[in-house]
């Protein structure tokens, strides 16, 4: 197996994948922030079983940070995250600073918008997060020439917005959705999990273990859309550490919010603060 490469230049990855694609070779991106967990490596696992080269960027991307948000304390550890790419067999990881994708400070004018599915959830507290997000992507797919883009589950937001830029725009690829990783005591993998105290860590199960029992409602006919909302948020207010940015129950598409009987798939979502860490969760019923 080829070494793994570190590259920074934007120019230089997308000038290998122009080489790859002239040998007929299937390209893999899985965008990250770094900071990699089982999370990622289970995207990249996957990258990496079903292309021929894979590439990772490794990116805290500063246009999807609001200004009162956690770009400067994001934590980050490159050699970590090479090492863990390495193990899995990744080509590029791809590591560029601001100014590499931003260009000199106000020199970058453009943006790519998603409407309306953007707005909603942490759309709400978040107005400008899903713009990062997107402009970032699309640069990373411009770059990697990649003919699938590896997301996680875990921001079930962000891949329903990224699928729908995708089609509206019609980007050559395929977007693969991979189902969230936790800890054994049911906590999803987050980078920002390292933020939280001991106190904190244990307050944060209130999240998953809410979650839990609303599918277990599911699954045993309830059907109340209000009635699953109130539930969840019942539980998660008996822990005194929270603070509930939302919990919604919205159709699993167009990430409206569904009220009275539940009758197509949804997406169950929450975001709340335990002490000064944001986390979401989610879980989607197929109907
Ligand atoms: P991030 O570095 O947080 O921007 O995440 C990069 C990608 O990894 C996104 O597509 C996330 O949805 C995905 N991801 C993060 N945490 C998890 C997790 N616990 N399980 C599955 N995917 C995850």
């Amino acid at each position: 197996m080829a070494e793994i490469k570190r590259i920074s230049d934007p120019a230089e990855v997308q000038a290998i994948a122009r080489q790859w694609k002239k040998e007929g070779l299937s390209i893999g991106i899985v965008p990250t922030m770094g900071y990699l967990h089982d999370g990622h490596r289970s995207l990249i696992h996957r990258a990496c079983a079903e292309n021929d080269r894979v590439i990772v960027s490794d990116f805290v991307n500063p246009i999807q940070f609001g200004p009162t948000e956690d770009l400067d304390k994001y934590p980050r550890d490159i050699e970590a995250d090479t090492k863990l790419c390495s193990e899995e067999g990744v080509d590029i990881i791809f590591n560029p600073a601001p100014e590499d994708m931003y260009g000199a400070e106000g020199s970058f004018l453009t943006s790519v918008a998603v409407d309306k599915i953007t707005k909603v959830l942490c759309g709400k507290t978040r107005p400008t997060h899903f713009q990062g997000v997107c402009t970032v992507v699309n640069k990373l797919f411009n770059i990697s020439k990649a003919d699938r883009g590896y997301f996680g589950q875990k921001d079930a937001q962000q891949l329903a917005v990224i699928r729908k830029m995708v089609k509206d725009l019609n980007i050559d690829i395929e977007i693969i959705g991979c189902p969230i990783i936790r800890e054994e005591d049911g906590l999803a993998k987050s980078s920002r999990n390292k933020y939280l105290s001991a106190e904190e860590r244990q307050a944060a199960l209130v999240l998953s273990r809410s979650l839990r029992n609303a599918r277990k409602a599911l699954e045993e006919g309830e059907r109340d859309a209000d009635k699953l909302r109130e539930a969840i948020t019942a539980e998660i207010k008996t822990e005194p550490l929270s603070d509930i940015d939302y919990v919604s129950v919205v159709d699993a598409e167009t990430l409206e919010d569904v009220s009275g009987k539940i009758q197509r798939s949804i997406l169950v979502a929450l975001a709340v603060k335990i002490g000064n860490t944001r986390l979401i969760d989610n879980f989607s019923f197929e109907l």
